[in-house]
């Protein structure tokens, strides 16, 4: 049983996601969604500080609306801490200092990417040495997209999302990001999406059949080419979230206008992603949108998962 803490400050960082396809299947017993994502880790960092301490707390800072996050015990790097703490057998807490930069309620994984950096700063500064395959599997109780943010890149996420396979990729790609100064709740978005499929009476996906990322979002991933990868995105959380949120309708066709290649509702939104074809199209698009009076970040991705910066 380890009680003693090895560093007095460790470091670790992890990335945001895109997610360049996303079909939803049945809606399971647990009240999760079987889904197919292509996931691509992006360059808006969440740096996470973890300090030894007797007690569980966290401090939140950062670059993006803070006024949502919590700092009590449902602040989801708390939930990762305590729960390394519990499955390792570790009995002191640690103060987190979080610094955001990752949209909240955005639809590009901020909380899932602080439980990452958290299970990472929490095991280095304790000493508790997890294998890397339980460090997984606790960030698969934490959250379904919180696997992802560890491993970073692009990969596959089946089931809930949470079981991985790699991609082949190559390239870089340019992203802008049109930030909204609203939230869309993830379980709402799938909410409207069960509705409108029990108005339609649209079984789509029958109760075995698995969803599956389309072959050309693959194919373009492993070309490395904007321009396809632009023709295979696609989301089927984009028109529930357009349902809650009209107004991001006008954002899509904007950007559009602005020379992206293609724009997405970027998970369950509403953060709208856009892909330019190089570092060019990228800055006239982000200029642009800023003269709407959008908020609009560049990122690029592939980037990598999880890290620890400094111990
Ligand atoms: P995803 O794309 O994974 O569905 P998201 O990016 O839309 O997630 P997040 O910002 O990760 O959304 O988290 C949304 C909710 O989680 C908010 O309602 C917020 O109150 C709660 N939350 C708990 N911990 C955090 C955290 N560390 N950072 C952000 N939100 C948090």
């Amino acid at each position: 049983m380890t009680t003693a803490a090895v560093s007095t400050m460790v470091h670790a960082r992890a990335p945001g996601k895109i997610n360049v396809f996303l079909k939803v299947g049945s809606l399971l017993d647990d009240g999760y969604h079987d889904v197919a994502i292509a996931y691509q880790a992006v360059s808006l960092y969440e740096d996470v500080r973890a300090y030894p301490s007797d007690s569980f707390s966290v401090t939140v800072t950062g670059t993006v609306d803070l006024s949502r996050v919590p700092t009590d015990g449902s602040n989801i790097a708390i939930k990762a801490a305590r729960l390394l703490a519990a499955r390792t057998g570790f009995r002191g807490g640690v103060r987190l200092e979080i610094d955001k930069h990752v949209p909240v309620t955005g639809g590009m994984g901020g909380g899932s990417a602080d439980a990452a950096a958290t299970l990472l700063a929490c095991d280095a500064l304790w000493g508790t040495e997890l294998a890397r395959d339980s460090m997984l599997a606790l960030a698969a109780e934490l959250g379904a997209d919180v696997p992802f943010a560890l491993v970073g890149g692009t990969a596959i996420g089946t089931g809930r999302g949470d079981e991985l396979s790699p991609a082949l990729a190559k390239g870089q790609y340019q992203w802008v990001l049109a930030l909204a100064d609203f939230g869309l709740s993830t379980p709402a978005v799938y909410q409207e999406l069960d509705r409108h499929r029990d108005r339609h009476k649209q079984d789509i996906f029958p109760a075995m059949t698995q969803p599956t990322v389309d072959a050309n979002v693959l194919q373009a991933l492993r070309a490395g080419d904007p321009h396809m990868l632009a023709e295979a995105l696609h989301n089927d959380l984009q028109a529930p979230a357009l349902n809650l949120e009209p107004s991001l309708s006008e954002v899509l066709e904007l950007g559009e206008q602005n020379g992206a290649l293609a724009g997405i509702v970027s998970g369950s939104g509403p953060t709208v992603a856009f892909l330019a074809a190089d570092l060019d199209g990228a800055l006239e698009l982000q200029i642009a949108l800023s003269a709407a009076r959008i908020n609009a970040v560049r990122a690029t991705g592939p980037v990598h998962g999880a890290r620890i910066i400094t111990v």
